[in-house]
């Protein structure tokens, strides 16, 4: 065995790294150079001046003062022959360092001398800084943390996965990753995130685990690679955030940003949202949809004299009612003020639309008590159908809105369709049919009656039967707001048919049960009058109602007649050979050949209003109503004066000896059971009347 010499040790001593130093009795006898380095000293005799205790703070961490404790390890290490312990110690230059110290006394004959190592470690103390802070954050962190090895074995968690999940840390260690999975996601989700782990290291995104309660929650979760120096993969990461708070908020904050927060109905943005889904969807399967734009009428007046809570309270009632009148399907949105919007998927045709917008209207008319006062909210609806009138959401939207206006302008308490391919007027006509379609059906067309007097007895003689329309929301319609239109649609041949029944009806009751004879006139319309089973449809009701023929006149014009002029004179004498009678009607107005209404088998002339009128002060007038009276007596036909309004007409006609008379002097056209109480129930009243006239 070789051994080292005196100098070889004074070599190690001065070579190592670590700082060695002697003392004797206190005093510092002997160092090396690495000494001087960490204390910063440049020269042995300065350190060797200084007393040890003045290398170090006046205290040490645990608070003992540095030159007690000193002493007493030094006590320590002569007696047990070393010590080994960290120290704090100050350089020159006033900074402190940490070291780990070995203190090993020497007996040098009868001295004792002491050898000291200090080794720095203030690297060391940086790092178990640096991971006594790790723990405390991952320790008081509120994220739950896993770390997992590669073959996703838990081996680490922080004690706030622990709360997270409700499990105890020793429950937890050693089971595989995603052992709390909740069932709320397939095979493929959890496929696709070990994918992204391998192919980029990293994933992160919402996923439901299940607590050991068994409860499932949402968390964010973040899942992180960590590799090793040379690069490879050796653990995974887990940080899992409770986000149950923010998914609650999310809803919530959804629901104001979807809802309308005074009617609780689906805001305008989520009208946009729902409507978009639903074009796409009825695109797809090829089916029709509505939108209707509701507007409430004079909703201003209301804020302007009862105040806001009162026109909130009136908007929240109408909601409501809008929900209640639709289908669950439907959605209804407040847009915003006094509008609404209603959107219905899957229509089955435009009477379907025209129902639900009726029953809106209809279901708005209950009166709302508001602050004490009654109103009764109007609304007006225009309504557009997809596809149609538009492909988009805005398309939609606008022109619902346009046909809103339009039914507004129109007076409001009415829907209206939006037509893009007809003007405006096409869109309120197709309203209009729709409507009268569905008024044929409830009923809502009605005869009104008036009276037809003998000039020269002054009896009634009968009456003519004139149709109203009892329109639910518009009231009362008159004949030349629906006649024209019935007549292009070709509706009049069934509104025309249900007329001449429901007349013949009462009349033939009203004679019967006044034990007199009636005759009744009924106007027949141009495409009534050509088709061909014209004399069948009336016969048919001839005999339902057990009406004689021979006391019904039907009214046709002169235009209806100057067409086709034979296939004219056949449907007239297949009516005339019937027994009907035929009169025409606004006679003078039109340019009929003389020659060939003497070829037709009339029985009555109606002179026309315009003349009537006129008698008075136009001489054209006087002479046309005089050469009609005069033919009609040649042509030994029946004349009914029309719209006598005025006793001095009457007595013009008087003189002519024109035989019937009609005009509101003696009464307007009235409904059944006015007119059976007015004219019928005392009919010397009326005779009397007629003959004091004039
Ligand atoms: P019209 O056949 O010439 O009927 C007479 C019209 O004159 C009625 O108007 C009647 O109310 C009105 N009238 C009667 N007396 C007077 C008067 O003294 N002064 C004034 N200013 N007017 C008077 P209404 O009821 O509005 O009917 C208008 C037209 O509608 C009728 O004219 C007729 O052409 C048509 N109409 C009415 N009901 C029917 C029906 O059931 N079928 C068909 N096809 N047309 C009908
Ligand atoms: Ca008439
Ligand atoms: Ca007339």
């Amino acid at each position: 065995m070789t051994r080292i010499d005196q100098n070889q040790y004074r070599a190690l001593f001065e070579h190592s790294s670590d700082a060695m130093l002697i003392i004797d009795n206190g005093r510092f006898i002997d160092c090396n150079d690495a000494a001087l380095q960490m204390l910063g000293y440049t020269t042995r005799q300065a350190l060797f001046e200084t007393h040890p205790s003045q290398l170090s703070p006046p205290n040490q961490p645990d608070g003992r003062a540095s030159f007690d404790k000193a002493n007493e390890l030094i006590e320590q290490a002569m007696k047990e022959g070393s010590r080994r312990f960290e120290w704090i110690h100050r350089k020159l230059d006033g900074s402190d360092f940490p070291v780990e110290v070995l203190l090993t006394p020497i007996p040098d004959g009868e001295r004792m001398l002491l050898h000291v190592v200090w080794r720095d470690i203030s690297e060391r103390k940086k790092a178990e800084e640096r991971l006594r802070l790790a723990k405390h954050v991952t320790d008081s962190t509120s994220e739950g943390i896993i770390v997992t090895d590669m073959d996703r074995c838990i081996i680490e968690v922080n004690p706030a996965y622990c709360r997270l999940l409700g499990y105890e840390r020793s429950e937890v260690l050693g089971r595989q990753a995603g052992f709390a999975r909740s069932g709320r996601h397939d095979q493929a989700f959890y496929r696709a995130i070990w994918t992204a782990l391998e192919a980029d290291g990293h994933w992160q995104g919402e996923i439901w685990d299940r607590r050991k309660s068994g409860e499932v929650f949402p968390i964010f979760l973040r899942i992180n690679t960590i590799y090793d120096a040379a690069g490879n993969p050796c653990y995974y990461t887990g940080l899992f955030s409770d986000i149950t708070h923010q998914k609650k908020t999310e809803e919530q904050l959804e629901e104001l940003a979807f809802k309308d927060a005074l009617t609780g109905l689906a805001n305008r943005a989520l009208y946009h949202q729902r409507l978009q889904q639903e074009i796409k969807r009825c695109r797809r399967q090829g089916r029709r949809l509505a939108v209707l734009f509701i507007d409430l009428d004079r909703f201003k007046g209301v804020n302007d004299s009862l105040g806001h809570t009162s026109g909130d309270l009136l908007l929240a009632t109408v909601g409501q009612r809008l929900s209640e009148a639709v289908r669950a399907a439907d959605t209804v949105a407040r847009m915003g003020g006094d509008e609404f919007t209603v959107i219905i998927p899957d229509l089955e045709d435009d009477f379907t639309v025209h129902d639900i917008a009726g029953k809106i209207l209809a279901s708005a008319l209950e009166p709302v008590s508001v602050s004490g006062h009654e109103l009764l909210p109007h609304l007006s609806i225009g309504i557009s159908l997809f596809p149609r009138d538009g492909q988009t959401v805005d398309d939609l939207t606008r022109h619902a809105d346009r046909a809103m206006y339009q039914a507004k302008s129109e007076g409001g308490d009415r829907f209206h369709f939006f037509l893009e391919a007809l003007n405006e007027e096409a869109g309120r006509r197709l309203t209009l049919e729709i409507e009268m379609r569905k008024g044929l059906e409830r009923g809502e067309f009605i005869p009104y009656y008036q009276p037809v007097f003998d000039l020269a007895s002054g009896e009634l003689t009968g009456m003519e039967a004139l149709a109203r329309w009892q329109h639910p929301q518009r009231g009362l319609v008159m004949p030349d707001d629906f006649i024209p239109l019935a007549e292009e649609t070709g509706l009049i041949t069934r509104l025309g048919q249900h007329i001449l029944d429901l007349a013949c009806g009462q009349t033939r009751q009203w004679m019967e049960r006044y034990g007199r004879s009636l005759s009744l006139a009924v106007n027949l319309s141009a495409r009534q009058f050509n088709s061909p089973d014209l004399l069948q449809q009336v016969e048919r009701i001839l005999h339902d109602q057990r009406f004689p023929a021979n006391q019904l006149t039907l009214e046709l014009t002169e235009s209806m007649m100057m067409g086709r002029i034979e296939s004219t004179l056949q449907q007239l004498d297949q009516l005339r050979g019937a027994g009907i009678n035929l009169a025409i009607d606004d006679f003078g107005t039109g340019y009929s050949s003389l020659s060939y209404l003497q070829r037709f088998p009339l029985t009555t002339l109606k002179i026309d209003r315009a003349f009537v009128d006129g008698v008075l002060a136009d001489r054209n007038s006087r002479a046309i109503v005089r050469a009609i009276i005069s033919m009609a007596r040649a042509m030994e036909l029946d004349v009914i004066a029309e719209g006598v309004e005025q006793v001095e007409q009457l007595d013009f006609l008087r003189q002519l000896q024109c035989r019937k008379v009609q005009g509101y002097l003696f009464s307007r056209p009235l409904p059944a059971e006015l007119f059976e109480e007015n004219l019928l129930q005392d009919p010397e009243k009326h005779r009397s009347a007629v003959l004091s006239l004039g």
